[in-house]
């Protein structure tokens, strides 16, 4: 097996996405050194941190984490960069591999990616933040449901909007559809990058007002945390 590994490793040069450098045996997608030099957050998966107090406040969310502070400019940026526009679809399993210990905690029942746009899926190729959510549903024995949510239509940019018109516009661009029923499960909302977080609550209130009595949470590969 080494053999072969060593003979594929030729052919397809596994290197490190972030540095370039050839990967070792024991190395995937991220080469340890710019494993170390990652900013993880430590966030555990409980509602005790910064990015589950700002989530809590626009929605009823149950627990939260993310991986990674996000900088534009800095590692974890570049690492989302390469994940969205250079079809680097194998950072979100990697990164869902450094995430999924922390939901050991409260393993949810059910995992749900946040939809791209049909638009934008087209010209990407893949959602993002589905790899990421099937290898944390792998992980940790959920259920991956990839098409429950869709994205309805193309929602403007929320530049130029008061708060009220950019939630009207962020909520109507989600639909949830399921004929199973979720009451009492715990379900895990996941996305790639967090900002404003407005997004996501927009979700949760949907799929909370579908499913009053279900646990919604949330799990992401980086955090932009305000400043
Ligand atoms: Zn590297």
């Amino acid at each position: 097996m080494k053999l072969l590994q060593s003979l594929l490793d030729l052919v397809y040069s596994r290197t490190c996405v972030l540095c370039a450098r050839p990967l070792t045996h024991d190395e995937d997608v991220i080469c340890r050194r710019c494993i170390d030099e990652l900013p993880f957050t430590h966030y555990d998966f409980s509602d005790r941190h910064k990015l589950a107090r700002i989530l809590q406040a626009k929605a009823p969310i149950h627990k939260a984490t993310s991986l990674l502070f996000y900088s534009k400019t800095g590692l974890s940026g570049k690492l989302i960069h390469k994940l969205k526009y250079h079809h680097h679809a194998r950072v979100g399993p990697r990164l869902a591999d450094f995430l999924a210990p922390r939901l050991m905690t409260d393993p949810p029942h059910i995992i749900l990616p946040v939809p791209l746009h049909p638009r934008k899926l087209r010209l990407r190729g893949y959602n993002q933040t589905e790899g990421f959510a099937r290898r944390l549903a792998r992980h940790t024995g959920a259920r991956f449901v990839p098409n429950a949510l869709r994205k309805r239509r193309h929602t403007p940019s929320q530049t130029t909007k008061s708060p009220w018109e950019r939630w009207q516009n962020v909520s109507q661009g989600f639909k949830l559809r399921t004929r199973s029923n979720w009451n009492g499960r715990h379900i895990l909302l996941t996305d790639d990058v967090i900002t404003t977080g407005a997004t996501l609550a927009a979700i949760v209130q949907i799929i909370h007002h579908k499913f009053p009595r279900a646990r919604i949470s949330v799990a992401s590969m980086a955090f932009n945390l305000p400043h």
